[in-house]
């Protein structure tokens, strides 16, 4: 279920088999077609053009972006109205190991507002910290309170 070294190892290899390196904070405000490839304007003025444009933006984002030629049909209604789902996470920093006296388990699907709680264990297995990790009406829930 782990990395060795820790998950973001996977990213930063795919980072580094790439032939040019990533572009980091970067705030893409259009992305147009036009005949011969694509062209993608940010914010800070920048623009890149390439053959190809993979935009895997999450569709709650590709809203904000001006697409040129923009998206038209069921396309169109799936970006525009596709719901995501809120999610509250509240992480706990554990001061002893109470499950071990208690009797529960240290993991539990709750009915409570917290919904789910589960640990999370350093390299050693050792738990760091309790997340509790709440979706939809509870994260509205939550969401809500002061
Ligand atoms: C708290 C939490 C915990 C999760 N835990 C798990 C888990 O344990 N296992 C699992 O399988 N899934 C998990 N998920 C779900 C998983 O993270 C998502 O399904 C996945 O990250 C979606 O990937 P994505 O590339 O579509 O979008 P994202 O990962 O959201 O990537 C979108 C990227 O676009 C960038 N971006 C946004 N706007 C612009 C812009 N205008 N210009 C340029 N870049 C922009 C953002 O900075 C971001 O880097 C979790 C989600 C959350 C919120």
């Amino acid at each position: 279920m782990h990395i060795k070294g820790g998950n973001s190892y996977l990213p930063q290899q795919m980072a580094n088999a790439l032939k040019s390196p990533v572009q980091r904070n970067k705030i893409v405000e259009a992305i147009r077609s036009r005949e011969r490839g694509v062209e993608v304007y940010c914010t800070d003025g920048s623009q890149y053009q390439a053959d190809y444009a993979v935009c895997t933006l999450p569709f709650s984002v590709l809203r904000q972006v001006q697409i040129d030629p923009p998206f038209s049909g069921e396309q169109a209604e799936a970006v525009r109205e596709l719901p995501y789902t809120m999610v509250t996470q509240v992480h706990l920093k554990v001061r002893r190991p109470f499950w071990e006296e208690d009797g529960y388990p240290i993991r539990m699907w709750t009915d409570s507002v917290l919904e789910l709680m589960f640990p999370q264990q350093d390299g050693n297995g050792q738990v760091q910290s309790l997340v509790c990790w709440a979706n939809g009406d509870s994260a509205k829930k939550l969401d809500a309170m002061s």
